[in-house]
């Protein structure tokens, strides 16, 4: 990875001569350091290296996430000279909704911009009838993969979102939620892009999440959506958090899979497999696979019994997701009959299988539409 302290000799993390820096590549050092979004050792780290107690960085916490004060000036249980240093040396970086769109459902969408003018969004998904409130986040701008049903892959690649980037988006919705009357309960990595090709930043802002200084969320309540990328998967099971993990399957076999997610073709359906009861083990939770279903395409009987033979042994479940139009593409969504059939023939042979009922269509913030701009115009 590369480290802004290469360029100087000095890391513009620590202020020491020591280490590899992965959240100050981006940033401009005469802005100050970013303190939003960062996980909480490496925030202890930096306390440290001005010269500051460690524990400081549980009380900036308490600040920005439980009390959402984000001025130095005002965190008063810190010495008068410690807040006058931090406005000098560091800041917060908050993220601001460029545009909110409101599905007749209760969903949200929100646009949120760089300042390059990058757009990407998240969404708001509301279960009033079990009290569930999750955002939806994303990880990049665009994607690389190239999945041929889905708008965010139609769009390209434009970049990585930082960590503060990405818990800019959390703390913009939580909000939100609140003016709602309600509270944030789940937040899942399926909005824009590919979690596992920006991992490092994606773990970072889990580490945010989880944290009992940050967001205080379960582990079970966050969920890690991709396509399959083994050494993404790999480097969340070092890491020690333990998400759910979600791996977008879309087909029955190798053959057809390759023929609307390219990815496929590097990373065969059979080393996948081998994944999932590693991740199961680890985690201690199944994982899902996500099923988009195409009419006449992989909603077949004669699909169902190929995806029961792929997965009848291993440890996870299957949730549906019959396929939300994009435009140019080519695929419909089957009747619901035949979403029914192919749950009912995975349900009698014994594997767990849910629909999921996309929210938010009428303002493109369900599953696979998501394409910055792009999409709410
Ligand atoms: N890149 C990750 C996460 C973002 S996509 C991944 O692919 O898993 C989140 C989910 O939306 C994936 O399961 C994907 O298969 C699904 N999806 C993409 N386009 C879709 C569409 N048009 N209709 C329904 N689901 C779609
Ligand atoms: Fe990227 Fe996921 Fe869309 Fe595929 S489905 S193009 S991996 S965001």
């Amino acid at each position: 990875m590369q480290c802004a302290s290469g360029m100087s000799g000095l890391c513009k993390k620590t202020f020491s001569r020591c280490g590899v820096s992965d959240i100050f590549i981006n940033m401009n050092v005469d802005d100050g350091i970013e303190l939003f979004g960062v996980p909480h050792e490496e925030l202890e780290d930096f306390f440290e290296s001005i010269g500051e107690r460690r524990f400081r960085a549980r009380q900036v916490c308490k600040w920005i996430y439980g009390r959402g004060e984000f001025d130095f000036s005002r965190m008063t249980d810190l010495p008068a000279e410690l807040r006058k240093k931090l406005s000098e040396i560091s800041r917060i970086t908050l993220l601001d909704a460029v545009e909110v769109a409101r599905a007749e459902d209760g969903s949200a969408k929100f646009l949120f911009s760089d300042d390059e003018n990058r757009f990407f969004e998240a969404v708001y998904i509301p279960d009033e009838r079990k009290n569930k409130h999750t955002v939806c986040l994303s990880s990049q701008v665009g994607c690389k993969f190239g999945c041929k049903f889905c708008a965010t892959g139609k769009m390209g690649f434009l970049k990585n979102l930082t960590s503060t980037e990405i818990i800019g988006q959390l703390h913009y919705v939580r909000e939100y939620i609140r003016q709602g009357g309600n509270d944030l309960t789940n937040v899942v990595f399926m909005g824009m892009g590919e979690p596992c090709d920006n991992i490092d930043a994606v773990l970072d802002a889990i580490s945010v999440i989880v944290s009992q200084f940050g967001f205080g969320l379960g582990h079970r309540r966050v969920l890690v959506s991709t396509v399959g990328i083994p050494e993404g998967i790999e480097a969340i099971m070092k890491s020690g958090l333990r998400p759910k993990l979600a791996i977008s399957l879309n087909a029955p076999d190798q053959r057809k899979r390759e023929k609307i997610m390219p990815v496929a073709k590097k990373y065969l359906i059979d080393e996948l497999m081998k994944i999932v009861p590693e991740y199961a083990r680890y985690s201690k939770r199944w994982v899902t696979f996500e099923y988009v279903m195409f009419r006449d395409f992989n909603d077949s009987l004669e699909d169902a019994r190929e995806l029961l033979r792929l997965i009848k042994n291993l440890p996870a479940k299957v949730n549906l997701i019959p396929f939300n139009p994009v435009a140019g593409v080519e695929f419909y969504p089957p009747d619901d009959r035949i979403v029914l059939r192919f749950q009912s023939y995975l349900l009698a042979n014994s594997v767990v299988a849910t629909i999921r009922r996309s929210k938010g269509r009428d303002v493109s913030g369900a599953c696979g539409q998501l394409a910055g701009k792009y999409s709410l115009r």
